[in-house]
């Protein structure tokens, strides 16, 4: 074994899909191709330009090729990655922009791509959300292939990986993560470049391989062969570990197989309190990929599908019939189980296209979702017009984000029922009624909760922005986020205003924000009375493995207890202790594992 090539060395990045692995390194070299330079002669540019045309066609057979093997074999939703890859193979930003490079600059086509890719990736860089970050890959790994065909180098070469690898590499195509992960030989991944959203951790995620992305120079400092233990919960990879490192990370992964397993067999079993409080747990999605991994975990609906995602990685809106495809595709997926679609959250920071110079100074405060969607009726109304084609597939029900005040749901609703007037007169079929509710995210919308719940159909707690507009602290400024603390008093009580004024006007009352999935709060949710909670997938089986083991009784004297307490400070101290005494043992390291007890940004 080269176990020892490499001194022990641990590298720290983004914990991008759970679990933990232990392997040998299989470093995967796909460093960037040399781009060649060359400047053309007047009689070269017609031909050049026709090189870059067949370039582009074979390039986009391969991914259609590609496409087809994946769609076979992985189901359509990886697949969606790859159509993405061809639209961009066409984006007049890319092939307009090269085709001038090669006409006005007389530079070869190879030269002119990398640095199109080059001029779009900085369009990328000024968007401060991490999606569009991420985009820059995308846009690598599309200029690399065009370059790669130009130069007549092969592509798409079959990798063959040795059993339970640890793959590491600069950055990974999504279809190689597919096919690799596929071949069922993976036992992780480590790359260089990434974050929670780039499609790499996603396809991760939905294979339920551990990864670590955003791992600096985790390339070049692994060497072949290394024994590489890896944590793809906390973002940490330790390179050639001493023993006893080793046995602590055998141990973690013993841990983690063991709730693992526990999760599948939990999949079917309610979540209900040992005196038969129920609560419905569901699962927050944010792209296709991510079903299957939900149902394996017992997601019971989807209780949060955060739409503004699909329109992210793109210059211009989806249309009304992509819109309708990926709702059509959901509500089918979860099989009559209730599926909660948001409309648009756009706005601020995550409008597509938006220049420095238009970038709102306080983007939360902003022309924000339902705000930033009332203000532009038709992008909102193909939204709506998709929605109500969509609903006769399953069993939808849609909620408006960050609604402040009656009217404004009033005008959202008016949109609906206008969309579904118009639909209906033009005979195209939109299904029976379904349930239309709100996000209550705001400090307004909670303190007026008594009054939407007249008109709203359900709530759904956003506690990432209620708890961000409470305590006036940026959700997305690290220099605060000491400061996010969902147990403060404040907060607390504004929890329970929203659920008792659902309650009192018998409406169904939800949590979608981070605070639904965090084990420590468990018990706070179970007290405060609510129907339903939202959660990423991996979340759910140990949420529900503690309120199996309590009682309401025993969680609703806590709450009281740490009601009466006034700090955020002295509230922390006294849940942690409790729920600490209720699960010490084995199911202690769940309280721990499961989240970062530090409070923390999101
Ligand atoms: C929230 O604010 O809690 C929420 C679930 O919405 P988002 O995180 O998408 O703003
Ligand atoms: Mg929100």
């Amino acid at each position: 074994m080269s176990s020892q090539a490499t001194p022990t060395l641990r590298l720290t990045g983004i914990g991008a899909s759970p679990g933990v692995a232990v392997g040998h390194a299989f470093i995967l070299d796909r460093k960037r191709i040399r781009t060649p330079k060359l400047r053309l002669a007047d009689a070269e540019v017609e031909p050049e330009r026709m090189r870059m045309k067949t370039a582009i066609d074979l390039s986009d057979r391969q991914l259609a090729e590609l496409k087809d093997q994946i769609t076979r074999t992985e189901g359509s939703d990886h697949a969606l990655i790859l159509e993405a890859h061809r639209l961009m193979l066409h984006d007049p930003m890319l092939v307009d922009e090269v085709n001038r490079l090669i006409v006005e600059d007389r530079i070869n086509a190879e030269w002119a791509v990398r640095r199109t890719a080059r001029k779009i990736k900085h369009l990328f860089d000024n968007i401060p959300d991490e999606y569009f970050r991420e985009r820059r890959s995308d846009v690598d790994y599309v200029a690399d292939r065009i370059i790669r065909n130009l130069m007549g180098q092969v592509v798409d070469e079959e990798v063959e990986v040795p059993a339970e690898a640890i793959v590491v590499a600069h950055d990974l195509p999504p279809a190689d993560a597919a096919m690799m992960a596929r071949s069922g030989r993976v036992a992780g991944f480590v790359t260089d470049l990434g974050g929670q959203t780039s499609h790499t951790a996603i396809v991760a995620r939905a294979r339920e391989t551990p990864a670590v992305v955003g791992a600096g120079r985790a390339s070049e400092q692994i060497s072949p062969g290394d024994l590489v233990a890896m944590d793809g919960t906390r973002g940490v990879v330790l390179v050639n570990p001493s023993e006893d490192q080793l046995a602590l990370f055998r141990e973690e992964q013993r841990r983690y197989q063991e709730s693992e397993q526990l999760a599948l067999a939990t999949k079917e079993q309610p979540a209900v309190s040992t005196d038969g409080f129920r609560i419905r747990l569901n699962g927050n999605m944010e792209f296709l990929e991510e079903i299957p991994s939900l149902l394996a975990h017992g997601a019971e609906g989807i209780g949060l599908y955060r739409t503004e995602f699909m329109f992210l990685d793109r210059k211009t809106a989806p249309t009304e019939e992509e819109h309708y495809r990926a709702y059509k595709q959901v509500l089918e997926a979860m099989g009559g189980r209730p599926v909660t679609i948001r409309t648009l959250d756009l706005g601020g920071d995550k409008v597509p296209g938006k220049t420095k110079h238009e970038k709102e100074p306080n983007p939360a405060m902003g022309l924000r979702a339902i705000r930033y969607c009332l203000s532009n009726r038709e992008l909102f109304r193909v939204q709506l017009r998709a929605l109500l084609r969509a609903s006769v597939h399953g069993n939808m029900r849609l909620m408006f984000p960050l609604i402040c005040g009656v009217s404004e749901l009033r005008e959202a609703r008016s949109e609906l029922e206008a969309c579904r007037t118009a639909l209906g007169r033009a005979g195209v079929p939109v299904g029976k009624r379904f349930p239309v509710g709100i996000m209550v995210e705001t400090p307004s919308a909670a303190t007026i909760a008594d009054r939407l719940a007249q008109e709203a159909d359900f709530f759904s707690i956003g506690t990432n922005d209620l708890i961000q507009y409470a305590l006036a602290i940026d959700r997305q400024n690290r220099e605060v986020a000491y400061l996010y603390r969902p147990l403060h008093l404040s907060v607390l009580r504004m929890i329970q205003g929203i659920v008792t004024a659902a309650k009192s006007a018998n409406i169904p009352v939800s949590m979608c924000g981070e605070m639904a999935g965090d084990p420590l709060f468990t018990l706070v949710l179970l007290a405060m009375g609510f129907d339903e909670l939202s959660m990423t997938s991996g979340q759910i089986p140990v949420v529900k493995r503690l309120m199996r083991r309590v009682s309401r009784h025993e969680a609703v004297e806590m709450l009281q207890g740490a009601m009466e307490l006034t700090t955020a400070e002295e509230i922390e101290r006294y849940v942690r202790m409790e729920m600490d005494r209720r699960f010490s043992g084995p199911e202690g390291s769940l309280l721990s594992g499961g989240h970062d007890v530090e409070p923390g940004p999101l």
